[in-house]
Formats: structure tokens, C-alpha cells, sequence
């Protein structure tokens, strides 16, 4: 019988296994130093009203820039970082950067925006987010209501009564929320109608085949009347198609990010789209 224990447990150290945990170690260890470091900056993404062809909001998205590596996408360290908790001092980065960037854009004479901060569930339950919050927009006097976080269904329903008190204490700073990737959780009805949200942005997965699927325009269209019902603004994502711009301004969304205006882009680059106008 022990002997049995023993073999089995002599499996657990699976070499590729233990090669996989080594690799994430190192790479958790890497991202802790780049906190130290500083090595996270962040592009800018326009969001443009087709009615009035303005830029009505920028949404910051992270990158990490590596020192061999060069550029670095989310999608490739924010898993680990909400996994090692290190998304926490990440994000408090991102929102003091998001909004003293902001800040700064005023203080050019540009246009107010809003500016949309991308928070992960390890971010939005922990303790002192609504601290960070506070703090990232007193160090940078920017005021609240020109920044929006941007929270996903998942991470809403995970624990809808929490949500709902955190949303409140959020909207009680004067900063808004946002559901991103709309359409990909399972928030019902009853439940979207009790979070105190100012916008809904429609997932990209959603718009990316428009107009050659039918039942994805049928479900825009569905989420632009839900928005409406329920008093929301209404943003598309990852549109990239003059045809897809038609239909959601036909369908009612007049609100668009997406490559088809403009990719994420560094902050100088952003200044100078803003300078431009449109
Ligand atoms: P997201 O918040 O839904 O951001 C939109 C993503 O779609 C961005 O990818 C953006 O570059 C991409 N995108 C925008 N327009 C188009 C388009 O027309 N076509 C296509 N194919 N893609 C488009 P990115 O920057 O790689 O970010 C990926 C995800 O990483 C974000 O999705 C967000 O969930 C997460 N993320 C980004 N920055 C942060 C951050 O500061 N904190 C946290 N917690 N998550 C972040
Ligand atoms: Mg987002
Ligand atoms: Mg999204
Ligand atoms: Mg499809």
C-alpha cells in the first residue's frame, strides 16, 4: 500500500510539470521586477461618436515593455498576474498612469474624455481597490467623473452582491463602470438591472463577422435595445469595417473603438489623433 503511495506520488513530479511550474516562477519573479522597474506603459485606444465624429473616450490598455522581449501584450502576462496576485500593484500602475494621463490631455486643452481602465476580478475584490482608486485620481486631479472602469459579466456574477456594493461605492467617488466584453458572460436580466453601470461595451467576437452573420447582427441589435431599456450607453468593440460601422449606426450604436478609426497607440501618438480631432 505505501509502496503504491509512493509510485503515485512519484508521478506528481511530472518533469514536464515541474518544468511548466519553473517557467511560471521565473516568469512571476520577472513581472515583480518589472513593478520595481516600472517597465509597464500604456497604449491608447479612441472611441468615436459616428454622429458627431468626436473622440468621446480613450481606453487605456497595458503593455509591458520588456527589456529582451520588446512589447509585450496583456494576453500574455495578465493571466499570471491575477494568478500571483501581482495584478494588484499592476493595476494601481495603471490607474495612476491612466490618470495622470488624462490629466495631462486636459491640461493641453484638449477636449475632456473619458478615460476606461481595465480592472480584473483579483483587482476589484481586493481590500483597497476603492483606495486605489481614491488615490490615483486625488495624486492626479483628475476629476472622477472622467474615469470609467471597465469590469467583465464573469467578474460581476462571481459574487453579485459584493459587485453591487462596490459598483456603488465606485459611483459614489463619481467614477463610472462599464461591462466589458458584454455578451460572452451570463448575467440574466434581473441581475444587469440592479448594477449601477453607465455603459455597456459590445464584445468584439459579436461585430467581427458582420454582415455575414446573421445571428450576430441579431444579437447586436438585441444588446444596443437592452442598453436602451435599461438606460445604458452603448459601445462597440474591434470594429474594423466601414460595413460593420454602417449596420451599428443603423442599429442604433453610434459609439465605436476599433481599428477601423484607430489602433491601441503610445500617448504621443494619442496626443496628436486628439489635436486632430477626428
Ligand atoms: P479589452 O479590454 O476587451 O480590450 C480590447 C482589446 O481588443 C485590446 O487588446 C485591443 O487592442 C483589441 N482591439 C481593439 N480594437 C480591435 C479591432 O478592431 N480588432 C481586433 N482584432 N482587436 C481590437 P489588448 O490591448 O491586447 O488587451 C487585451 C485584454 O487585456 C483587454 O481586453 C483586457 O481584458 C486586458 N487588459 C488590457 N489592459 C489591461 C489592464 O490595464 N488591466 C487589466 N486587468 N487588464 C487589461
Ligand atoms: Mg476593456
Ligand atoms: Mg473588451
Ligand atoms: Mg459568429
Amino acid at each position: 500500500r505505501a509502496k503504491e503511495n509512493g509510485r503515485n506520488s512519484i508521478q506528481v513530479f511530472d518533469p514536464a510539470m515541474a518544468e511548466n511550474a519553473r517557467q511560471k516562477l521565473g516568469r512571476s519573479e520577472e513581472l515583480r521586477r518589472a513593478i520595481e522597474r516600472d517597465e509597464f506603459v500604456l497604449h491608447f485606444q479612441p472611441q468615436k461618436d459616428m454622429t458627431s465624429g468626436e473622440i468621446i473616450g480613450v481606453e487605456a490598455l497595458v503593455r509591458w515593455n520588456h527589456p529582451t522581449e520588446g512589447l509585450v501584450f496583456p494576453g500574455e502576462f495578465i493571466p499570471l498576474a491575477e494568478e500571483s496576485g501581482l495584478i494588484v500593484p499592476i493595476g494601481e500602475a495603471v490607474l495612476r498612469k491612466a490618470c495622470g494621463q488624462a490629466k495631462k490631455w486636459q491640461e493641453l486643452g484638449l477636449p475632456p474624455v473619458k478615460i476606461g481602465v481595465n480592472m480584473s476580478a483579483r483587482q476589484f475584490q481586493e481590500p483597497g481597490m476603492i483606495r486605489h482608486v481614491a488615490a490615483a485620481l486625488a495624486e492626479s486631479g483628475l476629476e472622477p467623473r472622467w474615469l470609467e472602469i471597465e469590469v467583465t459579466e464573469s467578474l460581476l456574477m462571481r459574487d453579485v452582491q459584493g459587485a453591487i456594493m462596490k459598483m456603488h461605492e465606485l459611483n459614489a467617488l463619481g467614477v463610472s463602470l462599464a461591462i466589458d466584453d458584454f455578451g460572452t458572460g451570463y448575467s440574466s436580466l434581473s441581475t444587469l438591472k440592479r448594477f449601477p453601470l453607465s455603459r455597456l461595451k459590445i464584445d468584439r467576437s459579436f461585430i467581427a463577422d458582420i454582415p455575414d452573420d446573421a445571428d450576430d447582427m441579431a444579437i447586436t441589435s438585441a444588446i444596443v435595445s437592452l442598453a436602451r431599456i435599461l438606460a445604458l450607453d452603448v459601445i462597440a468593440e474591434g470594429v474594423e469595417t466601414e460595413a460593420q460601422a454602417h449596420f451599428l449606426s443603423e442599429a442604433g450604436c453610434h459609439a465605436i473603438q476599433g481599428y477601423l478609426f484607430s489602433r491601441p497607440i503610445p500617448a504621443e501618438e494619442m496626443t496628436r489623433v486628439m489635436r486632430e480631432g477626428t
